[in-house]
């Protein structure tokens, strides 16, 4: 198979059984690759009901097509399961090298089941695969293991590893790559510790067969090119992600205190040119990437090096939970990434404490005697480690807001700014009906990635609920995850304005496979509804009420800034889903309907 490693392997931790089959041509055809795949995999193998931190549960890694080709910014990989923190789909993807590595070893996809005795890691060097001891790398930092993980095997081994809060079973636990890069969201880092697996180190020494290597090399050089020239290139490539913090401030979107306004008094302190100047070192970029966004940074005060802290973790770990310093940003950036807990996840959660704490719906008594309001550092740090080790009260935070909230009461359960149980990432959306209507629907709980949408909200008017808002949301749920279908980044499109539609052709010439942007949509549609068919089947009584829009947005007005006063109704918010449905093909109940899964060819799937 043309531009495909060929071999998906399975490692079963339970029996130590290692084997591997060929990549199915109709798998490859039906749903690419990436988190196609992953919910391919997750639907059809794993058990209807499966415990996310059971033996049943697996963990799907996957490249795509174009990962560890010469396409720009080709090296995505997207980690698959049952969400422990939500219950339903997981997919959260990360860049760095890891893809690549895997596709030159020969293969496409990695599906982790069962559960090991002892912790072990998963050594790969080409067809050589074996399961290893890793009981002298149990218990350390995620970063940490990464180095000591090169310095066992060598520096060309490209490792993924959890930390303590995998290891502990955070339900946000991540799993870390490349020093910096994380798998963040859905808690994919606490099902890998829940396996016992420490990390997975790859070398991979063979090549991609192309079908037509002259065409893809002119398709590839083309957008390559394309990047190269762009007018965003400079400013993308100087500031990374950050850039767009002066933006969000201005627009009034950037959360802030728990999300109770998008406008924080200090946030210039945190704009990409405050940091760039007082604290990164260096830019990094993920493999074949010509416009590196990452930023290595060093902070004095602290006095630690972090791949960082990119624009999320600035709204969550920053604005969100009061601090406005950069430098203290930095360092609750490393404390998530040494101890291997997702940014955006551990933010909200923070600041749904501290606004709790605010209001007196918890005392000191309830957080470990810490003084939690918003502002304070030393509690957000100690907080970080408590969460990652499950002490004292980091042993409930550690379970998401969600769950906190209803351990808590007395009106807690408003102040979790979460969908499906997932924390809502980085954008304040009191008015921002596109954003709020793409929190809503996304399919592993509330995560911008899947549709950045509030763009779109400001060019079209915040005012309007109209139905091309949700056909906006709906685009881009199929553009932006279809290149964790292609094992590709999708920034080169956003931040440079590459053509989408040069992916095709540069596809085409791969694979061999004639397929136009518009059957790559496609597929990815029919991805975003088996998605949505493993939520009716796992959550019972999924429907509706799990698209629900946070409290926070619809009950309490924006305290300051530009959208000061001003909320969604709940009637608002519900127009919008009632759009959003009938765009899909979707019922009332937001179930796919029969129509709709013959059109996608999903039919054999439905469990109703
Ligand atoms: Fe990686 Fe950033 Fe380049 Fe995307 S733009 S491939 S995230 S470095």
């Amino acid at each position: 198979m043309y531009g495909y490693g060929g071999k998906i392997l399975r490692v079963n931790l339970t029996t130590g059984a290692i084997t591997a089959f060929p990549t199915p041509e109709n798998l490859a055809r039906d749903f690419l690759g990436g988190r196609g795949f992953g919910i391919y995999y997750l639907y059809t193998e794993v058990p209807k009901g499966a415990d996310p931190l059971g033996p049943a549960n697996k963990l799907i890694a996957s490249s795509g097509p174009l990962s560890g080709t010469p396409v720009p910014g080709a090296g995505k990989m997207d980690w698959t399961c049952k969400s422990p923190l939500t219950g339903g789909y997981a997919s959260a993807s990360v860049g760095g090298m890891l893809t690549a590595e895997l596709k030159y070893a020969g293969y496409d996809s990695i599906i982790l089941e069962g559960q090991a005795e002892k912790p072990v890691y998963l050594f790969m060097e080409d067809d050589r695969v074996e399961l290893r001891d890793a009981s002298h790398l149990w218990g350390l930092g995620a970063i940490t293991t990464e180095v000591r993980l090169k310095q066992e095997l060598g520096e060309e081994f490209q490792i993924a590893t959890i930390g303590p809060g995998g290891e502990n079973l955070v339900r946000y636990a991540c799993i870390h790559h490349d020093f910096g890069r994380q798998a963040g969201r859905g808690g994919v880092g606490a099902v890998m510790g829940s396996k016992r697996l420490k990390a997975i180190a790859v070398r991979g020494t063979g090549g991609i067969q192309a079908a037509d290597p002259k065409g893809f090399y002119q398709a590839a050089r083309k957008m390559i090119k394309a990047c190269k020239e762009s007018e965003g290139l400079k400013a993308w490539q100087r500031y990374g992600t950050p850039m767009v913090v002066s933006w969000v401030q201005e627009v009034g979107a950037l959360p802030t205190r728990n999300f109770s306004t998008g406008a924080f008094e200090e946030a210039p302190n945190l704009y990409g040119e405050a940091m760039r100047q007082k604290i990164v070192i260096t830019d990094k970029g993920c493999f074949g990437c010509p416009s590196p966004c990452g930023k290595y940074s060093y902070t004095r005060r602290h006095g630690v090096y972090v791949e960082g802290p990119e624009y999320e973790t600035i709204g969550m770990l920053g604005s969100d939970v009061g601090l406005g310093d950069i430098e203290d940003v930095a360092y609750a950036n490393y404390l998530a990434d040494e101890l291997g807990v997702d940014t955006i996840s551990v933010g909200g959660v923070i600041a749904f404490t501290m606004d709790c704490f605010e209001r007196g719906i918890i005392g000191p008594q309830d957080v470990d005697g810490l003084d939690c309001r918003f502002g304070n550092r030393e509690a957000v740090f100690t907080l970080i480690q408590k969460i990652a080790r499950r002490e004292g009260v980091g042993n409930l935070l550690a379970e998401g807001s969600k769950r906190a909230a209803q351990a808590w009461g007395k009106g807690a359960e408003d102040l979790a700014v979460q969908v499906k149980g997932m924390e809502v990432s980085a954008y304040e959306c009191h008015r921002a009906p596109s954003m709020l209507l793409a929190y809503m629907t996304c399919d592993v709980g509330a995560h911008h990635n899947r549709a950045w949408a509030i763009t779109y909200d400001i060019q079209t008017g915040r005012d309007t609920i109209t139905p091309d808002k949700a056909a906006r949301v709906i685009f881009l749920q199929h553009i932006r995850p279809l290149f964790d279908a292609l094992g590709a980044c999708r920034l080169q499109w956003v931040e440079l304005g590459l053509d989408y539609n040069l992916y095709a052709p540069a596809l085409q010439a791969l694979t061999g496979v004639e397929r136009s942007t518009e059957d790559l949509l496609r597929i990815s549609e029919r991805i975003w509804n088996l998605t949505r068919l493993y939520w009716i089947r796992e959550v019972e009584g999924f429907g509706r009420a799990w698209d629900a829009p946070p409290p926070k947005f619809t009950k309490f007005p924006a305290e300051s800034g530009p959208t000061k006063g001003q909320l969604t109704t709940w009637e608002e918010a519900q127009s919008l889903l009632d759009m959003y449905y009938a765009q899909r093909g979707w019922d009332a109940n937001g179930f796919p309907t029969k129509a709709k899964l013959e059109e996608l060819g999903l039919t054999e799937f439905a469990p109703y």
